[in-house]
Parts: C-alpha cells; structure tokens; sequence
C-alpha cells in the first residue's frame, strides 16, 4: 500500500525509541534556567506577521526568504514563529510582566519555521531553547548569559565549543559606520547579490551575514564595526569582557560576527563547533536593547539567546558523547491462561500506582513470545504465572542478567518484595 504522504522536506520525526535522548537534553537545560534563575514562558507558534516583519527586521534573510507567512480565513497575515525572542517579548509587553517588577527572566523551547535549504544542521521546522533576560543595561547581566549557556555545555560534556564574542554598537555609532560600510560596498556593487544590493542603501550591515561566497568574500575585507563603537559601547563591551574573564571563561573576538536578526545592539555571541560542518554555529545570542521600544514599549535594555537542539544533537553524536537511556522496564509479567491474565493486569497496575515501571502481555502473545519480548524490552526482572502459580499464590521471580530465582507470594505484599529486591538489585546486590 502506497503512503498518501512522507513527511515534508526539512522536517524530522522524533520517534518513541529516540525521544530520550531530546528528554534529556530538555531536563539539563530545564535545571540550568532554574538555577540560572530563569521561568519558562509559551507563546503560540504563529504571530501576526508584523511582529518578526519589526522584531527581526525588514532587510533580512529571514523575513525576506525564510518565513512561512499566509493569510487566514479571516483575512489576516500570519507567521509560523521563525526564532522565539519576538513572540516573548510581544507576550511580556501584552501582558504588563515589565511593570512587575525587573529584571524579567524568561527561557523558552519553541519549534520554529523557515523556508531554508535542508541540509545537515539547517531544517525547515528546527528546535530552540533559550534565555531572555529584559530590563538591565548592565555589562555582568551579558556575562551571566553566556556564562548559562555554557553551562548548558559543560554539563553534557561538551569541552570544545569555542565562544565567539563581538559588539556590534548601538544606533549612534552604526552611523558612522554605516557609511563607511557603504563606501567600501558600493565600490564592489556590480558583484553584489541581487538581495545585497537592495542592503546597500537600507542596511548595509545585512550584506556582512550573506551566506553568498561572492558576497561573503567581498565582507571579509570590509571595516569592522569594533573601530566605530561609541565610548558607551565601548566601555559596555570591556565590562562584558572584564566579567568573562573575572568568570575564567575562554573567548575570543570576532569582529565579523554580525547576527542574522536586526534587532541585535552591543554584545553578539556564538559557540561554534568545529565538528558538525559548515552549519557550526550551535547557540548564538547577545543584547537587543531597542527590540522592546520596537514593539511599542519603553525602552527597556534587553539580552538572550537560542541554542538549536538540532545542532545540539548532531554535535553530540560527532563527539560520541552519549546520553543515558531511560531506566529499563523493572518487571515483565508472563501470564498464561485466563486467570493468570487476569492477575498480571492487576500486579502491574500495583507496580506501576506505586511508580515502577512495569509490563505484561497486551497483544495475545503465547507465553515464549511473551518471554522473547520481555529480553527486547531489556525488562531487569520476570515474573511468570499460570494456573498452578495462581492457586500456591506464589510464583518465581528472575534475574534477568543473572538468571538467578527467587520466590515471591503474589499477595497483597506483592509490590513491597519486589521493590524490596528491585532496591536490592540496584545497589549492586542481585537476588
Ligand atoms: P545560521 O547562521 O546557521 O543560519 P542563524 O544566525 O540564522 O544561524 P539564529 O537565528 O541566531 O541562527 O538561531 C539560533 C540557533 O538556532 C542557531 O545557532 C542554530 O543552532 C539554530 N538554527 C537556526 N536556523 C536553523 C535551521 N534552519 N535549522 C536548524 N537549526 C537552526
Ligand atoms: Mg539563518
């Protein structure tokens, strides 16, 4: 029978067997946020479009190529969120969270969506986590940002991720520099990209992040926004310094990292591997202190970042680093006959009210098939019932891995033995 459909390109499944390994991810970086100081916050997956069209920016690569836009029923145009700090930051103006009380710290897992070219590292539907901080100006608050997300890393392992550091200014010293990225730019016009050509006049800076070889060949050369940073920007940028370093966090400058969105001001940053391929940029963040002004709120001085999961894991299994499988199921009950069914429904359902992982036959399995499938499922201990275990009340529980037996009664201490033996077990005692 033919499919009526695959799934579309750039989009991936997570399947039952491999769902652990995203869990895990997710709990590490659930308790980092926590200890960080940090709260989730969900907001919808699609926004109005005028949200990413003045959030992200009318010049770039993402609102110009990558956003999935359509109008509904109503009429109305909508985004699939292409990046998480927009639908945040819309949702904490919305609801008055800044007149609470600051700093407001948000983190977030969101889906988000855009039209790129597949390829390893780069989806049409990708994952994010990542932090928000809003309401501080202050150089240890970009610090303590990137100094979370390194932790993120650490935890998992991962000891070869280097930290990018850049500031890219504020509006007063872009003028500067603007013009004379236009400058350097017009004199190579010809060779532009059709897209980088409609940049030159209206955000010259937008040409630095083209992913064109041309393009990207012309930028290397171009004046780099660390020799036009304002004394403010300046000073911001040595205190953000000085706090990484107080931190014995490893970093270098990178006067080229630029950012894909514009709502970007002062400190960018980006860990990048050097063993996942070209798209090696696995979390990059830094300030955006006019993105809330933007949106229509006072101006209120605002950093975060977002880590791609996708990336995440890619990288991880470059490394071989592996993560933990979920503990195996504790106890697999065979039953054969009526009545021995009827029991092992009801033991697993005592076990698992008192939180073990527990199993028995649901498909109609002869007993042998029931025993072959409790070895697939790696279950650590087996129980088998019939109708003579059924009438003694009692039955013989084996070590999986050591084969070994002893008996239970099948009474109402039933779960107690085994969690007893099970406890035992783990411990490094086996029955
Ligand atoms: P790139 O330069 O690789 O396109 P970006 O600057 O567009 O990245 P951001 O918008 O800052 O990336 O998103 C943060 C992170 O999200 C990236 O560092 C990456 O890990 C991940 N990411 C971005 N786009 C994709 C994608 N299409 N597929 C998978 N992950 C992505
Ligand atoms: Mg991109």
């Amino acid at each position: 029978m033919a499919l009526v459909t695959k799934k579309l390109r750039g989009t991936e499944d997570v399947l039952p067997a491999e769902s652990y390994r995203w869990q895990f991810l997710e709990e590490i970086m659930r308790e980092q946020a926590r200890v960080y100081g940090f709260s989730e916050i969900r907001t919808p997956v699609f926004e109005n479009t005028q949200l990413f069209k003045r959030s992200v920016g009318e010049t770039t690569d993402v609102v110009q190529k990558e956003m999935y836009t359509f109008d509904t029923k109503g009429g109305e145009s909508v985004t699939l969120r292409p990046e998480g700090t927009a639908g945040a930051a819309r949702a904490l103006l919305e609801h008055g969270v800044y007149n609470d009380g600051l700093p407001v710290k948000a983190s977030y897992f969101v889906s988000c969506y855009r039209y790129e070219k597949p390829q390893a590292g780069r989806l049409r539907e990708f994952h994010q986590f990542g932090l928000e901080v809003y309401g501080t100006s202050k150089p240890v608050a970009d610090a303590e940002l990137i100094c979370a997300a390194a932790s993120i890393f650490e935890r998992l392992g991962i000891d070869d991720l280097s930290l990018e550091i850049n500031s890219i200014g504020c509006p007063e010293c872009r003028k500067k520099y603007h013009a004379a990225l236009k400058e350097y730019f017009a004199s190579h016009e010809a060779e532009l990209c059709d897209t980088c050509k409609g940049r030159l006049e209206r955000n010259p800076m937008r040409i630095l992040d083209c992913k064109s070889k041309i393009c990207s060949g012309i930028a290397k050369d171009a004046p780099v926004i660390l020799d036009y940073l304002c004394e403010e920007c300046e000073e911001h940028f040595k205190g953000v310094k000085a706090c990484l370093d107080s931190a014995g966090m490893k970093y270098t400058v990178n006067p080229r990292i630029v950012r894909g969105l514009d709502y970007y001001t002062k400190t960018v940053f980006e860990f990048v591997s050097g063993s996942i391929g070209s798209q090696s940029t696995v979390c990059g963040g830094g300030r955006y202190d006019g993105l809330i002004e933007e949106l229509g709120g006072q101006p209120l001085p605002s950093l975060g970042f977002a880590l791609g999961m996708e990336r995440l894991l890619l990288l991880l299994d470059s490394k071989g680093i592996e993560i933990p499988k979920p503990e195996a199921c504790a106890l697999y009950v065979a039953a054969l006959g009526e009545s021995a069914e009827a029991k092992a429904f009801t033991l697993v359902k005592d076990l698992r009210d008192a939180s073990l992982h527990a199993q028995y036959d649901i498909v109609g399995r002869g007993l042998k098939a029931q025993m072959k499938y409790a070895n697939k499922i790696g279950a650590l201990y087996s129980l088998v019932i019939g109708d003579n275990e059924i009438e003694e009340n009692k039955a013989n529980l084996k070590n999986m891995t050591t084969g070994e037996q002893v008996e239970v009664t099948l009474g109402e201490d039933f779960v107690s033995q085994f969690t007893a033996i099970y406890l035992d077990g783990k411990t490094g005692s086996p029955v």
